[in-house]
């Protein structure tokens, strides 16, 4: 009855506290974008729930952190050889639950789950260390020790590659870990978690709370005895998060929004800007870093745009799991109509639709067509709003340092792109571009060691290499002096 087989995985739809499995009273439905097939009926958590869960992970904490790197490295590098065991059956589980390409998991997205754990969990072993230097002859020793309990609270456009981007550095620190997966998305966590316990991991060291944000969320961000909260979702939701955080004075480590800005100089290769624009609509478009904005160069544009519609017809829209497909549904109704409703006002408010603008009729379901919106006012919403969907809006810019002020002139700065034919002027551009990440002639190329985040509204903190460190460790700094040692 708290079991369910898909995609040749038992998944446990209770939560995983302690080391054990418990049923919540109440539960809610994982319904797939795919088909809306009802995959499971999982448990929805509380308060009670997330109170057994901080205090699971705070009495696992003091073994958990005496193991030190190499203990927690050897149970770490177990669970990533876990995961590369079972990355297609997770593959099609995740695709199941959250209707994004089956190829795209099996090939980039889980081997990267089972690299977020091993990268962390070798950095935490063999790069953790800063020189020691003086002070009038004495030594600073700068250490990142554990610092307790961890809450990670995830989305769900890419479920289990988001709350393991956390979940490494934060184990591999020597944090205990509470993750809450977002509610349209809950089944790969189940398994994580059994992964986790396959691997050896102590009970409590890791454990997962099911459940709605307002509820089961809300109740974790706010218990005092937790030491790290890491989140990655919508501002308003970051907002409700730092006010509940402050009343315990909690770090908060906030990875939000984009409404990112994708600029064509008019020099730039047209066939890479087009390509690469293209891009823009992985994912369905539920991408925090894409590129949203086109901003093209006068002299280019209309080159650009004909071009861009002709490649954008040829676009695969289907069932995520065939192979030829590009662009899978909306990951749920209500987000599709949010969608839509940007659409929608946008034409109400002048703007014109190049191309795409609804639903595709022929597949029904939540399978929203690629769409670029052109001619929308300055300041409107469709140019300023993160939709999350397959949407792109189009502009035109008349000199470089327009397209900074245009790129710039949103509350987000999460990225950017640039597609550029000269180094220098790609430079003057990127050098006043607030963004946290910037791509030049390339995208989506992420490095773990790379730092990463948002400006701005797009978030609080870096994370990656050694940035993820110093949020989940507490960095210490001992000084010792040079006298006073008895020989
Ligand atoms: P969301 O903010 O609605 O929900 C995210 C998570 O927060 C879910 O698990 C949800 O249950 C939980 N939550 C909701 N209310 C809460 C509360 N009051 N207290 C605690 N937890 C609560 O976001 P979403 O719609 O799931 O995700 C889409 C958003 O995430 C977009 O804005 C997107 O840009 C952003 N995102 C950012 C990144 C990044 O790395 N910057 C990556 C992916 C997605």
């Amino acid at each position: 009855m708290h079991q369910v087989t898909l995609a040749g995985l038992t998944v446990d739809t209770r939560h995983y506290i302690g080391g054990q499995r418990f049923a919540s009273d109440d539960t809610f439905e994982s319904i797939s974008p795919i088909d809306g097939a009802v995959l499971a009926h999982v448990s929805r958590g509380g308060a009670g729930e997330a109170d057994a869960a901080v205090w699971a992970a705070r009495n696992a904490f003091p073994a958990w952190r005496d193991l030190g790197p190499e203990g927690r490295g050897a149970i770490l590098h177990r669970l990533a050889d876990l995961i590369e065991q079972n990355i297609e059956p997770l593959a099609q589980l995740e695709t199941l639950d959250n209707g994004s390409l089956l190829r795209s998991h099996r090939r980039g997205v889980m081997p990267r789950v089972a690299m977020n754990i091993r990268f962390f969990a070798d950095w935490a072993m063999n790069k953790l260390e800063h020189p020691v230097w003086q002070t009038r002859g004495h030594d600073n020793v700068v250490t990142w020790d554990p610092s307790g309990v961890a809450v990670i609270i995830t989305p769900w456009n890419a479920p289990l590659m988001l709350a393991t981007w956390r979940i490494g550095p934060a184990l591999a620190a020597g944090d205990t870990v509470v993750l809450k997966p977002a509610e349209w998305t809950p089944l790969t966590a189940s398994v994580f978690a059994d992964l986790c316990e396959q691997a050896g991991m102590p009970p409590g060291v890791f454990n997962v709370v099911q459940g709605y944000g307002t509820e089961a969320g809300a109740a974790l961000v706010a218990h005092p005895a937790v030491a790290r909260i890491a989140f990655t979702g919508s501002v308003p939701t970051a907002k409700a998060i730092m006010r509940s955080a402050a009343d315990n004075l909690t770090p908060v480590s906030f990875e939000l929004g984009g409404k990112s800005p994708f600029i064509v100089t008019d020099d730039a290769d047209l066939d890479l800007a087009v390509e690469l624009a293209l891009e823009q609509y992985d994912n369905a478009g539920q991408v925090c870093l894409s590129g949203t904005r086109l901003l093209v160069h006068e002299n280019t544009a209309d080159a650009f745009a004909e071009r861009f519609a002709e490649r954008a017809a040829q676009i695969v829209q289907g069932d995520p799991r065939e192979e030829a497909t590009q662009i899978g549904p909306q990951i749920h109704r209500v987000h599709l109509e949010r969608v839509a409703g940007f659409v929608e006002r946008a034409q109400a408010d002048g703007a014109a639709v190049a191309f795409g603008g609804g639903p595709n009729d022929e597949l029904g379901g939540l399978y929203y067509r690629p769409t670029l919106i052109t001619g929308a006012k300055p300041g409107s919403e469709i140019l300023t709003a993160e939709v999350f969907g397959p949407v792109l809006a189009m502009q035109t810019f008349a000199s470089d340092d327009e397209a900074v002020e245009l790129a710039n002139n949103t509350e987000y700065g999460l990225a950017a792109v640039v597609v550029c034919g000269e180094r220098e002027r790609a430079e003057r551009l990127t050098k006043n571009l607030v963004a946290g990440t910037i791509w030049v002639n390339c995208f989506f190329v992420r490095d773990l060691a790379a730092p990463f985040g948002g400006s701005k509204k797009s978030g609080i903190g870096r994370e990656g290499g050694v940035w993820s460190f110093d949020f989940y460790a507490d960095v210490k700094n001992t000084v010792y002096a040079p006298t006073g040692w008895k020989d």
